[in-house]
């Protein structure tokens, strides 16, 4: 029956995240046993790099652990009527540090917007999330911009970067777990976002370019116009 295949389909693609995540988990772990192991044949002080490079890759085992449960997670629980550019304002301050900390800017430019039924913490993540990649993107420096304005029935954010864009390759693979390009990436970033989008009835699009690259979220306003406008 068409249940039947839909629990099937939904055991198949778990099946599938699962042994993603067994992969990309082993991998840190293998490294930091390594170690371990090391350290304990010479039983000397390790050195200070090496101790380094066994909390970074914790830390990625951590991070692929929590993108996943975000992902997994199908239902927002936390939906409230809100505005947008308030929720922007409460994660601008981390970007901004970011940014700072790697030399590089951000440009917020936030118009006025009715208020829209959103789940903060999701928003604040799916933000998050584009905004680390912009600024990944631009390795040598540059200016990260995050705007909203409203257009037709819908609410637009757009977070947009200098750097240098995508192949069609990698554009095809965008928003597939465990996709990544990076070193230390999980891969799990731009999954998470499109799930969020998803869980908002959002559309999160994508135009780059050898300028850089802008994610465009398009949030519906359904139902009436709220008469509480936001700057
Ligand atoms: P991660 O950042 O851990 O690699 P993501 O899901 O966030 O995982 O992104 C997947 C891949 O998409 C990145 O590794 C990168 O190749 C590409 N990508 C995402 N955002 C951008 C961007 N703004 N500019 C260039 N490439 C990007
Ligand atoms: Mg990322």
């Amino acid at each position: 029956t068409e249940r039947e295949l839909a629990r099937l389909d939904r055991l198949h693609v778990i099946g599938e995240m699962a042994a993603g995540i067994a992969h990309e988990i082993r991998n840190p772990m293998t490294t930091v046993r390594g170690f371990l192991q090391l350290m304990g044949s010479r039983q000397a002080v390790p050195p200070k790099d090496m101790l380094d490079v066994m909390v970074e890759e914790l830390n990625r085992a951590n991070s692929i652990i929590s993108e996943f449960l975000a992902l997994a997670r199908s239902k927002s629980t936390d939906r409230k009527r809100q505005p947008l550019n308030r929720v922007i304002a409460a994660i601008a301050p981390l970007i901004q540090a970011e940014a700072t900390l790697a030399g590089k800017s951000v440009l917020l430019e936030l118009r006025p917007c009715p208020e829209l039924e959103l789940d903060e913490k999701e928003i604040r993540q799916l933000i998050l999330n584009l905004a680390l990649n912009g600024l990944e993107a631009m390795e040598a420096g540059g200016q990260l911009s995050i705007s909203t304005c409203c257009e037709g029935d819908c609410v637009m954010l757009e977070v947009g970067d200098q750097g240098s864009g995508m192949n069609p390759e990698v554009l095809g693979k965008l928003g597939t777990p465990f996709f990544t390009t990076k070193e230390q990436g999980t891969g799990l970033g731009l999954a998470v976002c499109f799930s969020i989008a998803a869980r908002h009835q959002a559309k999160l699009t994508c135009r780059t370019g050898r300028e850089g690259t802008v994610f465009t979220l398009r949030l519906p306003m359904n139902g009436a116009p709220s008469p509480d406008i936001h700057a």
